[in-house]
């Protein structure tokens, strides 16, 4: 009898433990929904002013890529899926990045981690460029000048503007890449 409370202190331990980070992660992945759902349409918008292939970029293979989470890949070889991930720590590269992709492809898949900062900063609009970015890694690679050109194409393809990465651009030395902004 006398353990009573120590029992019931345990179980509220457990609830709290078990049952209080479910709430947020349901709303990291509707968060994460949401971000898909604005790159897809902003994406869809673009495509009838887009080439089969922007940048390097194989423009059916990234709307694959984007809008079913699975591609044929004449960069990596294969089919390639896109599996979301979604993590909790900023540990790791998520203590220095929003979202990352682990490539190339294990076993015919790429990670797309989205990190706390991705959740917690700033508005719908940068969570939807970060996607729009991040998949040019997916289908493309790792080269940060043609995702930014690429992802700003798209934009601009879209509704005639896009998002201003112009202290990215230079910090990655993008002026003497092979890449371009709008305009
Ligand atoms: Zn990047």
């Amino acid at each position: 009898m006398n353990n009573k409370p120590a029992e019931w202190a345990m179980k509220a331990a457990l609830v709290a433990g078990l049952l209080l980070p479910a709430p947020a992660l349901a709303d990291d992945k509707a968060t994460l929904e949401r971000a898909l759902a604005a790159a897809i349409a902003t994406f869809e918008a673009a495509l009838p002013h887009l080439d089969t292939s922007e940048f390097g970029v194989d423009v059916a293979a990234y709307r694959d890529a984007l809008t079913l989470g699975r591609f044929s890949s004449g960069h990596w070889g294969g089919t390639v899926s896109v599996a979301t991930v979604i993590r909790d720590g900023a540990t790791g590269s998520c203590g220095r990045f929003a979202a990352f992709v682990r490539i190339p492809p294990e076993n015919g898949s790429v990670s797309l981690v989205l990190c706390p900062q991705f959740f917690a900063d700033g508005a719908d609009a940068l969570r939807e460029l970060t996607v729009l970015h991040e998949m040019v890694h997916v289908v493309a690679g790792g080269d940060e000048c043609r995702a930014m050109a690429f992802a700003a194409r798209v934009q601009q393809a879209a509704d005639g503007r896009f998002t201003p990465v112009g202290a990215y651009w230079s910090a990655n030395g993008c002026e003497e890449s092979a890449f371009r902004l709008p305009g």
